[in-house]
């Protein structure tokens, strides 16, 4: 089985490595491979935290995904001898006023009638957890099984991985999608050479949809989300977990490293492919971490980056074959695709290679965009 992958960001490249150890001959074509939102992502693996009601599918992927990610992650750097950065130490997630404790409380019940045991904490007990915090800080939740990657060190591994078994790399902008008989047939780079595979599988992000050749309503249109993000430093120990806050209704993340980089996160903006950084998303930003908590102005500044989630029309993951035979689509995963990678690269190498598809996939399908004839 040839199989040609358009886009190396964590879904490409997770899917590679899986498809590749499942046997097929895999090509990846990117001109800049994890140079998208995966270069630019905190890595929160945190399934539950951005539950909203009628998402409980996606919150099934999430944690299937969370529950595979231990021995994906044992496997990843057994086989390259490259650290990921993966981490258990829970999520907190914290409140500054009364009316976020509201939300907070909203949640937890939530989470609570899926049998999702969810910890509230009082703002001592938040406090006990992460002493930097504000005292101001009302209360708390604690989700004890998340944790975090690094996605800049998991993309080098899946990189490294996907070589070992034999991917091919190919640095080149995919240019087209190539149709014989009806069916894709491979890929045109914008050099005018012609990978031909018996499948191949967009997994390009928000540029997805972006190839010429491609019939049309055949890729669900997916969408960019723009998202800014500050990394910080510390040479000393400032939080020991994953924190997320709101702020008056406003809702800002920390995650820290294991080498001192503090990532602070992030913004949602509806401006299409706008990657530029501003001054107004970086003070909001700053403004809502120094309220919960106040020593982050004596942190190191390190880095400031704007990437582009890719979100489809229900803000969910897009997987499966499309409406052209042995075309397949692998992108949509919007704000969870760190979390999601273990997850999605089984099920797409599964589908990609006819092997049993696991169940979470379901409500996945691209077959759910298609406008009735
Ligand atoms: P991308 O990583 O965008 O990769 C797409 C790739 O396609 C790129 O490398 C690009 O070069 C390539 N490409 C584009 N066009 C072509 C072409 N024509 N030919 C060949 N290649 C092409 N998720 C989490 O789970 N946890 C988080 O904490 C988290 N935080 C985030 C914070 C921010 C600010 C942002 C922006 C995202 C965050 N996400 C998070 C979401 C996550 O980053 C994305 O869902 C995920 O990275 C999507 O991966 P992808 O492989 O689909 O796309």
């Amino acid at each position: 089985m040839e199989i040609v992958i358009v886009g190396a960001g964590v879904i490409g490249l997770g899917t590679a490595w899986r498809a590749a150890a499942g046997g097929a001959a895999v090509t990846l074509v990117d001109p800049s491979p994890a140079s998208g939102a995966s270069a630019v992502a905190a890595g929160m693996l945190t399934p539950v935290s951005e539950l909203t009601y009628g998402e409980e599918p996606l919150l099934r992927l999430g944690l299937a995904s969370r529950d595979r990610y231990g021995a994906f992650v044992a496997e990843l750097e057994e086989l390259t001898g490259l650290e990921t950065g993966y981490r258990t130490d829970g999520l907190l997630q914290v409140a500054f006023d009364s009316d976020d404790l509201r939300y907070l409380d909203d949640l937890r019940r939530f989470q609570e009638s899926l049998g999702i045991p969810a910890e509230a904490l009082t703002g001592r007990e938040c406090r006990r957890a992460e002493p930097m915090l504000a005292p101001g800080v009302r209360g708390g939740l604690l989700a004890p099984e998340d944790g975090s990657i690094d996605p800049r060190r998991l993309t080098a591994a899946l990189l490294a991985a996907a070589a070992r078994l034999g991917v091919r790399l190919v640095r080149r902008k995919a240019a087209r999608i190539v149709v014989e008989g009806g069916a894709a047939a491979g890929v045109g780079l914008d050099d005018g050479t012609v990978l031909r595979a018996d499948r191949v599988l967009l997994a390009a992000g928000p540029w997805s949809g972006d190839l010429d050749g491609l019939p049309p309503g055949i890729v669900p249109p997916v969408r960019p989300v723009k998202g800014q993000v500050i990394r910080l430093r510390t040479r000393v120990p400032f939080l020991r977990r994953t924190t997320r806050g709101l702020v008056r209704g406003s809702s800002v993340y920390l995650v820290p490293r294991a080498d001192g980089e503090i990532v602070l996160g992030a913004t949602q903006e509806e401006l299409g492919f706008d990657t530029r950084v501003t001054a107004g998303g970086l003070w909001e930003l700053l403004r809502d971490a120094r309220e919960l908590l106040p020593g982050i102005t004596e942190l190191e500044f390190a880095e400031v980056t704007a990437g582009l989630r890719p979100g489809s029309p229900d803000n969910a993951p897009v997987m499966g074959p499309t409406g052209l035979p042995g075309l397949f689509a692998g992108t949509g995963h919007f704000r969870n695709g760190v979390l999601l990678t273990p997850v999605s690269a089984d099920i797409l190498a599964a589908m990609l290679l006819d092997g049993p598809v696991p169940e979470v996939a379901g409500p996945f399908a691209p077959a759910r965009f298609e406008v009735p004839a």
